[in-house]
């Protein structure tokens, strides 16, 4: 998660249940404890290479509690390697490696989140148990905090593009070594910050994969951080003039509804096009009245019309677009309206103004200018030029959940937009290689009243069929030309696998949008077309 913090000291992590209860073999398990003798990583440090046996708990004592890994589960035989690599002589990361028993000849990468710092050992395990060669790194620094950026630029260097790369072509180096083979194709894996990371490779290192799954992206990352920044000096502290009490965001919650849940043909409480809501607030106004609970002053007013309009500098030029409307009950206000810093704020203390007292209540527009003129190694991650990625055949596939309550999804059909705007191709022509499918009812990454299980981590998995999960429909695109038309999402009852299916939707490839045709169960989703 984006605004989530992490740390771990892979190293040190040790196997609690080394019983095997898997089947690798015994010739598996001597290569593997013969790997670490054997590789040779530049500037790099082989801690350990290990078996895991499916069916084994990982745990991680010393990683950071901000990381909130404290242990993983592990589903099949692998053979695990820690290490760490130095990127300068002042900056490193952590890195892992699984080798899976069951290999499939596929390699994968996962990203990370927030400001962290985290190696998501979820993601790695969910590659492995699909039987990739996967890889996950620290992204050069411990935690989720940006302290480590602090007079370090090589730990922001890490972190804006790196870490994730040196991981990539280590990775590939020991798998290679390991399994006595190159990989057959390769593949990327990651949402929020992870998404910005799966961008940051198709711009900048077309060849590190043949597919790419990015969601939820924190792209134009410097203006995100002004704007998810923002909303503190915008608000005002719980008691200011300014500031909207958290209980009245369920009022708004109900007036943004009244007024768009039709847009897209079906009362459900889920706006199929956020965008196209032009949300009006004045109904809500009561005037001056300060002591009203149902209703909102003339200023508080104004602080609602600003967070549902485009953020822009002091010259009126676009900082950031708007948050989409649809998220008031889906965690936007305890994100980014509680009168608290965000905590991606740290970017501007530690990377942007190297001053631990800063304060992010100082934040003014001239600073959104300064951070994105600086633009760190390139952190924005929104160049617009995929040709490279296209040549060499690779395959981009892009999702953000419209009621992603962090990284507003208004960002990503801008950036579509500009890909086709720069490289001079329609929809059509990009669909060869770049297909971005916004997701209804998801909020950040995963999760939402939506058809959310969509297969972009193992927590949001339903199925495997690649209709239903876009790293197995990745695979079908790079390897068999299935390219995904729609991505078929899936909800549960109350939001819990073991309750049983809800129903699914079919998501649709932007620019079409979906709209219930009038007539039909909703809950089949052949009620509703792409249009
Ligand atoms: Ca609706």
């Amino acid at each position: 998660m984006w605004q989530k913090t992490f740390i771990v000291l892979a190293s040190l992590a040790h196997i609690a249940n080394t019983k095997p209860v898997g089947n690798a073999t015994s010739e598996f398990r001597s290569k593997c404890t013969d790997l670490a003798l054997s590789l040779d990583i530049p500037h790099g440090t082989v801690s350990s290479s290990s078996l895991v046996a499916a069916g084994s708990t990982l745990q991680f004592p010393n990683s950071d509690p901000t990381c909130t890994r404290p242990s993983q589960s592990v589903s099949v035989d692998l053979c695990r390697v820690t290490l760490t690599v130095a990127t300068s002589n002042r900056s490193s990361i952590s890195m892992e490696t699984w080798l899976p028993a069951n290999w499939t000849g596929r390699f994968l990468s996962t990203g990370n989140g927030g400001l962290g710092g985290c190696i998501q050992y979820e993601d790695i395990e969910y590659g492995a148990s699909l039987g990739f060669a996967t890889v996950g790194t620290n992204n050069g620094h411990d935690g989720m905090t940006g302290e480590s950026f602090l007079n370090n630029a090589d730990v922001v260097e890490d972190f804006a593009y790196r870490a994730l790369h040196t991981g990539v072509v280590i990775g590939k180096k020991i798998s290679a070594s390991f399994y006595g083979t190159q990989h057959s194709k390769s593949y990327y894996l990651g949402c929020s910050t992870g998404g910005r990371q799966g961008m940051k490779e198709a711009q900048t290192f077309p060849d590190d994969f043949d597919g790419i799954v990015a969601g939820a992206p924190a792209m134009a990352f410097n203006n995100l951080t002004s704007w998810s920044s923002h909303f503190l000096p915008l608000t005002g502290l719980p008691d200011a003039p300014t500031f909207i009490p958290l209980d009245m965001w369920p009022t708004i919650a109900q007036d943004v509804m009244n007024q768009c849940d039709l847009d897209d043909g079906l009362a459900d409480g889920i706006l199929a096009s956020p965008d196209l809501c032009d949300y009006n607030p004045e109904g809500l106004c009561c005037g001056v009245s300060t002591n009203s609970t149902n209703c909102l002053t003339t200023t508080q007013v104004q602080t609602l019309k600003s967070i549902y309009s485009p953020l822009l500098d002091a010259n009126g030029d676009l900082v950031y677009p708007r948050l989409q409307p649809g998220a008031e009950l889906l965690g936007a206000p305890q994100t980014y309206f509680t009168g608290q810093p965000f905590g991606a704020s740290d970017w501007f203390k530690y990377a942007i103004f190297n001053d631990p007292n800063w304060d992010p209540m100082s934040l003014k527009p001239a600073d959104y200018v300064l951070s994105s003129s600086l633009n760190r190694f390139n952190i924005e991650t929104f160049d617009g030029d995929l040709s490279a990625f296209q040549k060499k055949g690779g395959k981009l596939l892009h999702y953000h959940g419209l009621v992603d309550p962090v990284i507003s999804s208004e960002n990503s059909p801008r950036y579509y937009q500009h890909v086709s705007d720069t490289m001079g191709l329609s929809s059509t022509q990009l669909d060869e290689f770049y297909r971005y499918f916004p997701v209804s009812g998801m909020t950040h990454c995963s999760g939402g009243p939506g058809a959310a299980f969509i297969g972009n981590s193992a927590r949001n998995s339903a199925s495997l069929d690649p209709q239903e999960n876009v790293l197995m429909r990745m695979i079908d695109w790079v390897e068999n030309g299935n390219a995904p038309e729609t991505i078929t999402g899936v909800a549960f009852v109350n939001g819990t696998v073991e309750s049983g299916i809800a129903f699914k939707r079919n998501h649709c490839k932007w620019p079409a949008r979906n709209q219930y045709q009038g007539s039909g169960d909703p809950n089949n989703a052949d009620s509703w077309k792409c249009l």
